[in-house]
C-alpha cells in the first residue's frame, strides 16, 4: 500500500541519467556482434582462461582482499611500487571512490567536453558539480580545462586516450596541464587505452605519479587484457592517496577468478603484443575505408585506441548507421547521450566483423 511519506533520494541522485551500456542486441532482442563496448574482439588469451579457471577450484573463500599477488605483478610489469596500486571493480569503481574521497556538494569535478561518461555519474553521486571544459575538435583542449579552474575544483579527470573520441593528449600538454594545475586538486589520468599506445607514445602520467603527490593514474583489464567480464581495475598515485582510497574501497572488489586471470593476463606480452598489433591494423585499415568516403560527408576523427569514432555529417546519419549495421548483425554505440548525435563509435573487430563494418557502411553511404 501507498504511503506517505517515502525514502527521499538525494537531489543530486536525482540528477543522475543512468549509465548507458553499449548493446549487445537490437530493440525486438535479436543478438549482434558487439562492436560497441571496446573489447578485445580477439577474446581472452590461454593464460589468462587457464588461470581463471584454475582459480574457481575453491569457491567458498573470499578472494585475498589486499589483491598481493596481483599488485606485485603489475609493479614488476610496470616498474611500480606494489605499496601504491589500488585495485577496483573495473576502473569504474576507482574513478569513484577517486572523486568520493575528494569532492562533495558545493565542489566542482572539471573534465573536458566528450569525456567517458562515468565522470558525470561519479561528480554528480557524491553531490558534486560537473563542469565541462570545451574541446577543440574533440580533443584536448588544456588551455580551456586550465581556464575552467574554479576556487571549487577538487577533482579533474582526463580520458588518455580518450572514450568516445579516441583522441590522445600529449606527452608535453599532460605536463602543461599538470604544472597549471593547483597541488590540492586531484588529477584523475583515466589510461583505459593506454595499452593499445606504442612504447613512445606514453603520456608520462605514471611517471608524473613518481614526483606528484596529486596524480592518480587508472588503467583496466577489460580492454586490450580481454578480461572485461571479470571486473578488473587498478591504479597508481602516491602512498597518501591509496591510502585515502583504500578507505572507500568495496572490501573484497576484485575476486579469486580476476585476480589470477589478471596475473596471467598481464604476463602474457605475447598475447598483448599480437592484440595491440591486430588493432593497430585494423583500426588503420577501417580509418582509410571511412576516409574515402569524405565525399559522402564521413570522417573519422583520428584514434589511438581500439575504436573510432565515426562522424557522419551528410545525407547518412549516424543513427541510420548504426540501424543498418544491426541489420547485418553488429552493434555499435551511436553517441546522442554524449552530445554526438552525428557520432558512432565503432570498436575494432576481427578482421572479417571490420570488412564487413566497412562494406556496409560504404553500401549505405552510396544508396541514401
Ligand atoms: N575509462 C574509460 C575511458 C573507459 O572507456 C572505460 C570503459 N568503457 C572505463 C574507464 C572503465 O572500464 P572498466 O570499469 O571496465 O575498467
Amino acid at each position: 500500500t501507498e504511503t506517505l511519506v517515502k525514502p527521499a533520494p538525494k537531489d543530486w541522485i536525482l540528477g543522475i541519467s543512468p549509465y548507458v551500456p553499449g548493446k549487445s542486441a537490437t530493440d525486438d532482442g535479436r543478438p549482434l556482434i558487439k562492436l560497441s563496448a571496446n573489447e578485445n574482439p580477439l577474446g581472452t588469451g590461454a593464460a589468462a582462461r587457464a588461470a581463471l579457471v584454475a582459480a574457481t577450484a575453491d569457491l567458498a573463500t573470499y578472494p585475498d582482499p589486499g589483491a598481493t599477488k596481483l599488485r606485485e605483478a603489475i609493479g614488476a610489469v610496470h616498474g611500480l611500487d606494489p605499496a601504491r596500486i589500488i585495485y577496483g571493480t573495473g576502473s569504474d569503481e576507482l574513478l569513484h571512490i577517486a572523486a568520493s574521497a575528494y569532492a562533495g556538494p558545493g565542489d566542482e569535478v572539471l573534465y573536458v567536453r566528450y569525456g567517458f561518461a562515468v565522470y558525470d555519474i561519479a561528480a554528480r553521486r557524491v553531490g558534486a558539480t560537473p563542469v565541462i571544459a570545451p574541446d577543440k575538435d574533440y580533443a584536448t583542449d588544456v588551455d580551456a580545462l586550465l581556464a575552467a579552474v574554479t576556487d571549487k575544483t577538487k577533482v579533474v579527470f582526463l580520458a588518455n586516450p580518450n572514450n568516445p573520441t579516441g583522441t590522445m593528449t600529449s606527452r608535453e600538454e599532460i605536463a602543461r596541464l599538470h604544472a597549471g594545475l593547483r597541488p590540492d586538486i586531484l588529477f584523475v589520468l583515466d589510461q583505459a587505452y593506454a595499452e593499445y599506445l606504442d612504447a613512445d607514445e606514453d603520456d608520462g602520467g605514471l611517471e608524473l605519479t613518481k614526483t606528484a603527490s596529486n596524480v592518480f593514474v587508472t588503467r583496466t583489464f577489460s580492454k586490450i587484457y580481454g578480461l572485461a567480464a571479470e571486473r578488473i581495475g587498478w591504479g597508481y598515485a602516491s602512498a597518501e592517496v591509496i591510502d585515502i582510497l583504500h578507505r572507500i574501497r568495496a572490501p573484497f572488489n576484485v575476486t579469486t577468478a580476476g585476480q589470477a586471470a589478471a596475473i596471467a593476463a598481464i604476463n602474457d606480452s605475447g598475447w598483448v603484443e599480437s592484440s595491440r598489433t591486430h588493432n593497430a591494423r585494423w583500426r588503420e585499415w577501417l580509418a582509410g575505408e571511412i576516409g574515402a568516403l569524405s565525399n559522402h560527408g564521413l570522417r573519422v576523427v583520428p584514434s589511438k585506441t581500439n575504436f573510432l569514432l565515426i562522424l557522419f555529417d551528410g545525407k547518412l546519419t549516424a543513427e541510420a548507421a548504426m540501424k543498418g549495421l544491426w541489420e547485418e548483425g553488429y552493434a555499435t554505440r551511436w553517441l546522442p547521450g554524449q552530445g554526438l548525435p552525428n557520432g558512432l563509435r565503432i570498436t575494432i573487430g576481427t578482421k572479417a566483423q571490420t570488412r564487413a563494418v566497412a562494406n556496409t557502411l560504404r553500401a549505405m553511404a552510396e544508396s541514401v
